[in-house]
């Protein structure tokens, strides 16, 4: 029992991004394979998020790495504050963070990501006004865990193309 628990504190170790305590990237791909291996071949939807701090660069340039840190924090609990029982919310990179809505059309997702978006903007994070930039897609029958974060992705480069702190979206 005791090598169990060392085994699955390890393992919980191994998912978790150290500084937010989400999800970290490795754990969220292979989640999200997983989930596609079922939710595809029985035609369930799935939707997904790529959230985006905007100037991120300028928080740390202008206050310090250390209040970036507590401003990526601050973002990853706002968005935590918000995911229901089977969404998965992942720190993904620097300052990107994924979400996957099992059972989420496009309009539950994007309906989401505004209200995401807005909860982050409507009060002032570690003293600085955050904004996020948010690519939203949703899952088709040929996609795999690549094409569906081209996707998010293309949402998200048009969403900073068109002004930053805003939803975009992306069908095939
Ligand atoms: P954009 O609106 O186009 O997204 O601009 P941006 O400044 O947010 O994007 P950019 O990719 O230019 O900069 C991201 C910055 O995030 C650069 C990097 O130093 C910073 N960063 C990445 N990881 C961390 C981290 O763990 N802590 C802190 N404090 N900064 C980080
Ligand atoms: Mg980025
Ligand atoms: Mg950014």
């Amino acid at each position: 029992r005791d090598l169990r628990s060392k085994n699955q504190r390890i393992q919980i170790l191994a998912d978790t991004d150290k500084l937010t305590t989400l999800y970290n990237r490795e754990k969220l791909d292979q989640s999200l394979s997983d989930m596609l291996k079922t939710f595809i071949p029985e035609g369930k939807p799935l939707a997904m998020l790529i959230v985006d701090i905007d100037h991120f660069k300028r928080i740390n340039d202008e206050d310090g790495h250390l209040t970036g840190d507590k401003v990526l924090k601050g973002v990853a609990s706002k968005l935590q504050s918000r995911m229901r029982e089977g969404d998965l919310l992942a720190r993904w990179g620097g300052e990107e963070f994924v979400v996957v809505l099992p059972y989420a059309t496009l309009e539950n997702a994007m309906d989401l990501a505004d209200r995401l978006r807005l909860h982050i903007s409507e009060e002032m994070i570690e003293g600085k006004q955050v904004t996020v930039s948010i690519g939203v897609t949703q899952c088709e029958s040929i996609d795999t865990v690549e094409s569906l974060f081209g996707r998010a992705d293309k949402a998200l480069y048009q969403a900073k193309l068109e002004g930053r702190d805003r939803v975009i979206s992306a069908l095939i």
